[in-house]
């Protein structure tokens, strides 16, 4: 067995069972990549089995803090059917489910969203990929589902030495006489039918982290009458969608008629798709307005032409991936929520997010308060907003916070 031994004191964080082991805490020792290690601490003491990551920085991914634990099969069988377990006691809406998530789920390096029949999954450490075969297994013997798709494409493999890899991992190849499996599929999220392709869309296809988030936006468009909505980073449509549930609700409920959204990304396919997900979910496509555009160019356009709206989502890309890029990141989430905040009708509602985990909250909190001072608008923070259960964040892993948001209104 190879043995990974710290320097003196480096052990701490590992004793608080956080899974990563930097490349600064190591004294000697390794293995192949993505072999499993015995991490000791500088006296010798066993401290974790990890998957050993000969490139990254993060050389190490604790697998268990069990001494008597064996790294095998059984493991990942047993690691994988807790993970999956647990989402029954997860509140979720729909059936796209992210069944396993990471190191909250004592898996570092490895994502698996489910949608319907189809899991789609993403080898993304040095262990993973190594065990990607018996992962696979596992995951088909714990749903009880055939069809696995990997989506190995997200830029963090390189820093693990490992090359991008997608396709059909189980469950691929069609059986005589049968189709093979389709790569176009809709679920169904609270009462809304939502399509996407997993094999390009991002991520593993869909943002299934801002579900909650969704409808709680629906849930404001309705409760405020909120007819003039701005959608900005909107990807397939996902806020745009649950901002024409919550019109339609309200004006069921014999609020005012009318409401228009418009959505606004930066990605042709993705403006294809939300443009189809409002008639299939019986919206008015009359009311919904799509623009290929930048977001921050179009929000000083939308300034200029004297342009308000009631309701605004601010749902951007990852400005900041590590803490490294925090300042830069900063200034572009300053610009964007400054601008937002400008262009919100008094009374009116921003949903804006941060999904870069070098942001945390606190952090992000004090940028949109730095926004708001120099837009020169003050507001209530009705909420602060999180990912859905299914992306959850643990004691020991405080970087499984990636996602924050704040509903703010705008006073007046
Ligand atoms: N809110 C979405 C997810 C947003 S992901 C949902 O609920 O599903 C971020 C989106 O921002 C992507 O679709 C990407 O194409 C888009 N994007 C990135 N940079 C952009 C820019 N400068 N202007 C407009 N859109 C941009």
């Amino acid at each position: 067995m190879k043995t990974l031994r710290l320097r003196p004191g480096k052990e701490r964080s590992l004793l608080r069972r956080h899974p990563w082991i930097f490349e600064s805490a190591i004294a000697k020792g390794g293995g192949d990549s993505g072999e499993t290690v015995r991490v000791e601490s500088g006296d010798g003491k066993f401290l974790a089995w990890a998957a050993f990551s000969p490139t990254s920085r993060i050389r190490a991914r604790v697998w268990s803090f069990d001494e008597s634990q064996r790294i095998d099969a059984t493991f990942f069988v047993a690691s994988c059917a807790n993970a999956i377990r647990t989402r029954a006691r997860f509140d979720l809406k729909s059936d796209g489910v992210r069944l396993i998530h990471g190191e909250s789920d004592g898996l570092p390096g490895l994502i698996v969203d489910r949608y319907g029949d189809t899991l789609v999954a993403q080898f993304t450490s040095a262990g993973t990929e190594r065990w990607k075969g018996v992962i696979a297994d596992a995951l088909l013997e714990q749903t009880g589902l055939a069809h696995l798709y990997e989506r190995s494409d997200a830029s963090v493999r390189a820093l693990e030495g490992l090359e991008p890899a997608t396709g059909w991992l189980r469950g691929g190849v069609a059986a005589a006489g049968k189709d093979a499996p389709p790569l176009e599929l809709t679920i169904r999220e609270h009462q809304w039918q939502l399509t996407l392709n997993i094999a390009e869309g991002h991520k593993t296809g869909f943002y299934l982290d801002q579900r909650d988030s969704r409808k709680r936006f629906a849930d404001y468009v309705q409760r405020l009458n909120l007819r003039r909505v701005l959608n900005c980073f909107c990807y397939t449509g996902g806020f745009s969608v649950a901002a024409l549930a919550g019109m339609a609700a309200a004006e069921q409920a014999g609020g005012q008629g009318g409401g228009e959204v418009v959505s606004i990304d930066s990605s042709g396919p993705a403006l294809e798709r939300a443009r189809a997900h409002v008639s299939l979910n019986g919206f008015d496509p009359a009311r919904a307005q799509f623009m290929d555009a930048d977001v921050n160019a179009s929000l000083r356009e939308f300034l200029k032409d004297g342009k308000r709206f009631d309701a605004i989502v601010l749902d951007p890309p990852k400005f900041a991936p590590t803490a490294a890029h925090a300042e830069r990141a900063a200034r572009a989430y300053k610009d964007i929520n400054r601008l937002a905040l400008q262009l919100l009708s008094p009374g009116g509602v921003l949903f804006t997010f941060s999904c870069s985990g070098g942001i945390s909250a606190d952090l992000f909190h004090k940028i949109v308060a730095s926004a708001g001072a120099d837009a020169g608008v003050d507001g209530y923070i009705l909420e602060r907003l999180g990912g859905a259960q299914d992306h959850p964040m643990t004691l020991e892993f405080p970087e499984g916070e990636y996602l924050k948001g704040l509903v703010v209104m705008r006073k007046g």
